[in-house]
């Protein structure tokens, strides 16, 4: 029988507040282990939390950046567990109503990923193994999180890629995450499981935990799939449970049994109040929002005549597409702008996260200085590209590389010239030519552009020689 894969999605990111979510301790990454924390962060028995109204409008951020519902009434659960890294044996965590619901991600197909919901919580600490140890570190307890929870609407791992590098994207540009998934501010856990192909009753799911990185969890989706395709080819039934990633090995082990939500025994936090929010403040949060990655994607498609795949690799990093608009202003192709980005600069920054932070040497200014010389004729593509590369490497403009007389536009005349010349010089190309390979011109237009130091524009060189060689 063929199966089908069917996954849902819980993404915990970290929200980038100043201070934690029930505290004044300070929100930070990579501090002495215990140094940020309080008794109400440890949890300590008589302390009493206070939410932080920043978890809230950035909560609503997320919200209305994904398309969600905004539920002006909401509250504080508890979330009960024991486990070393939660002192308090319970997580402060919404439940019955959380803050945002029934949103969706569109991915570049135009299919939607229901958001089934987003809530607030706050994170838990950190246990370190040390050469046989275990160790505490309570700087992570009480740092503001949102989970995302999809639909099983995902139906590849590659759709999954999708949603959470769209996910990862628009959460940086409304500045609610930096979603560094290396560093644990951003983690998925995937439910995943499979169905004959075309039923409509969903299969028995695992749950895998805690992926830090989209490679891995591609791999695990996949791997997951397998063998719960082979377990039901035999015959056998998939054990509904909570599965860990081996990244040495490919594949997944037993954690445990998955618990069932009244394992948890969840109850309204009774020491914090309600959440209220007025329609005036979830609109003034609208407001507030910058412009999201797919209304700049369809803008720089249609405004800007570059192609939407195009389009969506370089909206994908906001430095990258803020480095386009600047370096675009005033061109009468800004698809060139887009062209040196993705065939040059991105070439030289490979790495998701240095094109996140897109450190380079030169300014959009300079860029578009070098496609005005293109623009006004000065200068050919190839020229341009060249130059473009030295550029990248050294912080310099065009003008440093470029000379006066390598931008004086060609005349007329001297192309005439130096065409003739070429036609002289290259009899054997040119009887190919005439011979009917049409090929043959490559090898005289190149012999022109070399001679032109790149001052003369291919299709105009390639017209003049087939003009010259009707002539002939
Ligand atoms: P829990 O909080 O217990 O993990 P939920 O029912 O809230 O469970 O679902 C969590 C995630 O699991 C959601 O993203 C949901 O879409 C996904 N999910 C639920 N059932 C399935 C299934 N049969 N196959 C794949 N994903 C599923
Ligand atoms: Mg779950
Ligand atoms: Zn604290």
């Amino acid at each position: 029988m063929k199966y089908e894969l069917v996954v849902g999605l819980e993404t915990h990111v970290e929200l980038l507040t100043k201070t934690k979510i029930f505290c004044s301790c300070i929100n930070g990454f990579g501090a002495e282990p215990n140094t940020h924390c309080c008794p109400i962060c440890i949890g300590h028995p008589g302390t009493l939390p206070k939410l932080n109204k920043e978890v809230i409008n950035l909560a609503v951020k997320a919200g209305l950046a994904t398309n969600c519902h905004i539920n002006l009434k909401s509250n504080m659960d508890r979330k009960n567990y024991v486990y070393p890294d939660l002192s308090k044996a319970y997580q402060i965590s919404q439940y019955n109503i959380p803050i945002c619901e029934n949103g969706y991600i569109e991915l570049s197909s135009g299919k939607r990923i229901r958001i089934n919901r987003i809530h607030m919580e706050e994170d838990a600490g950190k246990l370190v193994h040390k050469g046989g140890d275990v160790y505490i570190d309570y700087n992570r307890g009480g740092v503001p999180l949102i989970e995302i929870v999809t639909e099983p609407d995902i139906s590849s791992s590659g759709e999954a890629r999708e949603y959470v590098e769209k996910l990862q994207s628009i959460l940086r540009y409304v500045e609610v995450s930096d979603c560094k998934m290396q560093e644990g501010s951003m983690r998925c856990d995937i439910n995943v499981s499979v169905k004959p192909v075309g039923s409509c009753k969903l299969g028995v799911r695992t749950e895998i935990k805690n992926m830090n990185s989209v490679t891995f969890m591609t791999k695990a989706i996949d791997y997951e799939f397998e063998r719960q395709s082979d377990i039901l080819e035999n015959k056998g039934e998939v054990v509904q449970q909570t599965l860990r990633y081996c990244e040495n090995s490919n594949s997944t082990e037993s954690m445990r049994e998955k618990e069932d939500a009244q394992d948890y025994r969840y109850f309204k936090d009774p020491d914090l109040v309600d959440i209220v929010l007025s329609e005036e403040d979830v609109n003034k949060l609208k407001k507030s929002l910058p412009e999201l990655p797919d209304v700049r994607i369809k803008r720089y498609a249609e405004d800007f005549g570059v192609s939407k795949s195009d389009a969506e690799l370089i909206v994908k990093y906001k430095n990258a597409a803020d480095f386009f608009e600047k370096a675009s202003k005033g061109l009468q192709s800004p698809k060139t702008v887009s062209n040196f980005i993705i065939g040059q600069i991105f070439r030289v920054i490979e790495t998701e996260s240095e094109r996140e932070k897109f450190n380079i040497l030169i300014t959009p200014n300079q860029l578009n200085e070098l496609v005005k010389l293109i623009e006004g004729n000065k200068i050919n593509m190839n020229l341009a590209k060249k130059t473009f590369s030295r550029m990248l490497e050294t912080g310099k403009s065009a003008a440093d590389f470029i000379s006066e007389s390598d931008m004086q536009e060609i005349s007329q005349s001297e192309l005439e010239e130096i065409c003739k010349e070429a036609i002289k010089s290259n009899s054997k190309a040119v009887n190919d030519y005439l011979g009917g390979k049409e090929k043959a011109l490559k090898a005289i237009l190149g012999n022109v552009m070399r001679q032109t130091k790149g001052r003369g524009n291919a299709q105009m060189i390639e017209e003049k020689l087939v003009n010259l060689l009707k002539n002939s």
